[in-house]
């Protein structure tokens, strides 16, 4: 087994194995921060180039990992990497840091410039991530928490790019304001003017409060990859409750709210993100249906999924548009667009993907649109169903 070893860390020749003995062992006395960086195009490099090529990546981005940790980590902290994998990990297992175990900070500030370095060395993209392991029996549970490190990665990129996106989109409406008052506090704008700058200044005010909104949902997200309760959830309920929520916003364009419960079934997803994707999905209907129409959520589904629809008489989504509705994008109100902060359906999707599920839009018979999200189904056993 080829090995990446930091110089100052005793075993010299630490692979995956190695290393899920040591984090095993250290986590007795406190979690240990497990670093992971991957690098996803190695396979397909290897495949296309051949395997030397792919054994010199291998060996130069072995070396980069290995100085740069060298640089970053202290005696006792461990460093590893198997030949032929594209996946290379730090424990900190240093004695020096039981005063005081390494903060989120610190751990992402390492992540960072270990995956500077190598992308530098290798111009490959670095995936990284970490996540604190507190009981680490072998292999096999290594590798889960590898890729619970990355999956962390993922969603904390995911929320730093989505907060960047927001934060630049409030510009927008806070600049349009700030415009319109400064006017507005000039002489010589007659009354009707007036009116329509007050307008368009408070229709900005409403979208900005919308961005807001948006980006607390999001924020309230849980990052934990477990967030599954110990017995399911109860879809039906969640659909009544979220119908409840709906409803007194259906009544004021008349509106009806139904549902069609095929078969009780419970979901292996948490409850509350449940209820949220059941409220953007039926908000969405009963914004975008037709006045005096129907919005309809139906539960159905097979032995592996929970299939949730929510469905719509309203101008449907077109063909070409339903990939990109649900991409964590925030839209203005250029355009033709339609207003809207456009964060809801990448909410939707972030709760049913996290779950392990999907979500896609059809056509519904009703008309309009048909939003299904299809749930891993919750296996009594205590365990989804796989
Ligand atoms: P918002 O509705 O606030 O813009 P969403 O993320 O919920 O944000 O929706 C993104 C876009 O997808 C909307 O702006 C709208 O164009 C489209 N959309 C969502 N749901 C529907 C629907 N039921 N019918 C038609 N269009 C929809």
């Amino acid at each position: 087994m080829d090995s990446a070893t930091n110089s100052r860390v005793p075993e010299r020749r630490a692979g995956l194995r190695t290393l899920a003995r040591r984090v095993g062992a250290a986590a007795r006395t406190a979690p240990v921060p497990l670093l992971v960086l991957r690098l996803p195009q190695f396979e397909r490099l290897a495949w296309r180039e051949g395997r030397r090529a792919a054994h010199r990546l291998e060996r130069a981005t072995a070396r980069a990992f290995a100085d740069a940790a060298r640089q970053l980590l202290r005696v006792g902290d461990a460093i590893a990497h198997d030949a032929g994998s594209d996946v290379f990990a730090i424990a900190m297992t240093s004695p020096s840091r039981a005063a005081r175990l390494p903060s989120p900070t610190d751990c992402r500030a390492v992540l960072e410039r270990v995956a500077a370095a190598i992308s530098s060395h290798t111009n490959l993209r670095v995936e990284c991530g970490w996540t604190p392991v507190a009981c680490c029996r072998g292999a096999a549970d290594l590798e889960r928490e590898i890729d619970r490190a990355l999956e962390r990665g993922r969603r904390e990129r995911e929320r730093y790019e989505f907060f960047a996106v927001v934060g630049h989109e409030l510009r927008t409406p806070l600049t349009s304001i700030r415009g319109y008052l400064e006017t507005l506090l000039e002489s010589g704008i007659d009354s009707v003017t007036a009116a329509g700058f007050l307008e368009t200044a408070r229709r900005e005010a409403l979208r900005m409060g919308r961005l807001l909104d948006g980006m607390f949902e999001f924020s309230l997200l849980d990052l934990s990859v477990d967030a599954i309760p110990p017995h399911g959830c109860d879809v039906a309920a969640q659909i009544f409750s979220a119908c409840d929520v709906v409803r007194p916003l259906a009544a004021q364009r008349g509106i009806r709210v139904a549902t069609a419960i095929e078969k009780k079934r419970k979901a292996a997803l948490d409850p509350d993100a449940a209820l949220q994707l059941l409220i953007n999905l039926l908000e969405n209907a009963v914004k975008y249906g037709r006045d005096g129409g129907e919005a309809r959520v139906t539960l159905s589904g097979d032995g592996e999924h929970v299939v949730l629809s929510v469905d719509d008489d309203g101008p449907g989504i077109a063909r070409e548009e339903r990939e990109s509705i649900f991409t964590l994008r925030v839209r203005g109100m250029q355009g033709g667009q339609r207003p809207g902060s456009g964060i809801g359906l990448a909410i939707a999707k972030t709760i049913v993907e996290r779950a392990g599920g999907e979500i896609r839009v059809t056509d519904s018979p009703l008309g309009g649109a048909r939003f299904e999200a299809l749930l891993p189904c919750w296996a009594e056993s205590g365990a989804p169903a796989s």
